[in-house]
């Protein structure tokens, strides 16, 4: 619920009025928590399950899976689930609904990337029977599944696969880099480095990713649009910039790599850049330094 509450926030300024549903099994209400307006309501519901919702629907985003290693290493079924059944269930909803339809896929869809940056006609590098499967081969058939609905029974569908996204109302130590790495800077404690940390990424700030989301969602693209940000760096180069901006006296320290790690990951955004007008706005710094006193504040929540 950490990019879906900032796209609540984001629908509910351009003026739609906005369903959101979530069984909560990563996400917390406490990101919605901020939004008290008459135009917002919440299910709690697994979306694997039928969905009946009333009246006139004129989109719906799906974006429902868990999506950090852990919690996917964690709930692999549930992950296959949503990613296979939820599309399903969703994609059955937008035909009865003639709502137009979009899915956020992700760039594990590459899978361990033999090319660098990535277009999106990249077919992608993915063991489907490692740690990384149950996700990774989730989404490939949930876009494939998005693209049959689209041609057989001519669902306005869109694809958007997201890159390394992050910012406020990450789930604190969730397993993923940043809310691994922020903490740990802002409690002085080492920063766990895995492998020899020269493994990339490149990471995008959240409002940035939001208003890919929906630029894509309000244009005529069927096929699937990267959104990330270009700016690749090594995770050791990203730890001691998390160090600097935090002005904290952390170590780093080495653990071992998981298996199937993605060794490079940058997005190739020429698509988004020439369909949609799109590039990210915020840098790394800036980016950081919202997230950093979001985690702050976060962590000092938990200690009183
Ligand atoms: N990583 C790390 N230390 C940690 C958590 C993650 O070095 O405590 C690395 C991880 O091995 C990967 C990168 O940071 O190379 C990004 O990991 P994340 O789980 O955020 O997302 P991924 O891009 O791998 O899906």
């Amino acid at each position: 619920m950490f990019i879906g509450s900032h796209l609540c926030d984001k629908l509910l300024d351009k003026g739609h009025e906005v369903i959101c549903i979530d069984n909560l099994i990563t996400g917390c209400v406490e990101n919605i928590d901020h939004i008290r307006h008459e135009r917002f309501k919440f299910y709690k519901h697994d979306v694997t399950e039928f969905i009946y919702v009333d009246g006139e629907i004129d989109f719906i985003l799906h974006l429902a899976s868990p999506a950090s290693p852990i919690d996917y290493l964690q709930l692999p079924i549930q992950t296959l689930k949503v990613g296979a059944l939820g599309t399903h269930k969703t994609l059955g909803l937008a035909r009865v609904k003639k709502a137009r339809y979009l899915l956020t896929s992700t760039s594990e869809v590459y899978g361990d990337p033999l090319i660098n940056p990535q277009p999106e006609d990249y077919w992608g590098n993915v063991n489907p029977v490692g740690p990384r499967g149950v996700y990774d081969e989730a989404k490939r058939f949930a876009e494939a599944m998005v693209m049959a609905y689209h041609n057989y029974h001519k669902i306005d569908t869109r694809i958007v696969r997201l890159f390394n996204t992050f910012g406020e109302r990450m789930r604190l130590n969730d397993g993923r880099v940043v809310p691994v790495f922020i903490p740990q800077a802002l409690k002085g404690e080492p920063l766990t480095v895995f492998g020899d940390g020269s493994q990339t990424r490149s990471f995008c700030y959240i409002s940035d990713t939001v208003e890919g989301i929906y630029r894509l969602m309000l244009a005529d693209v069927h096929e699937p649009v990267n959104i990330g940000n270009p700016n690749e760096m090594t995770i050791l180069e990203f730890a001691q910039r998390i160090i600097e901006i935090t002005g904290s006296k952390s170590k780093i320290i080495f653990q071992p790599l998981p298996q199937d790690d993605p060794k490079q990951r940058r997005p190739d955004i020429s698509k988004a850049k020439n369909l949609l007008d799109w590039q990210p706005k915020i840098g790394l710094e800036e980016g950081l330094k919202r997230t950093i006193e979001w985690f702050r504040e976060r962590i000092k929540k938990e200690n009183k």
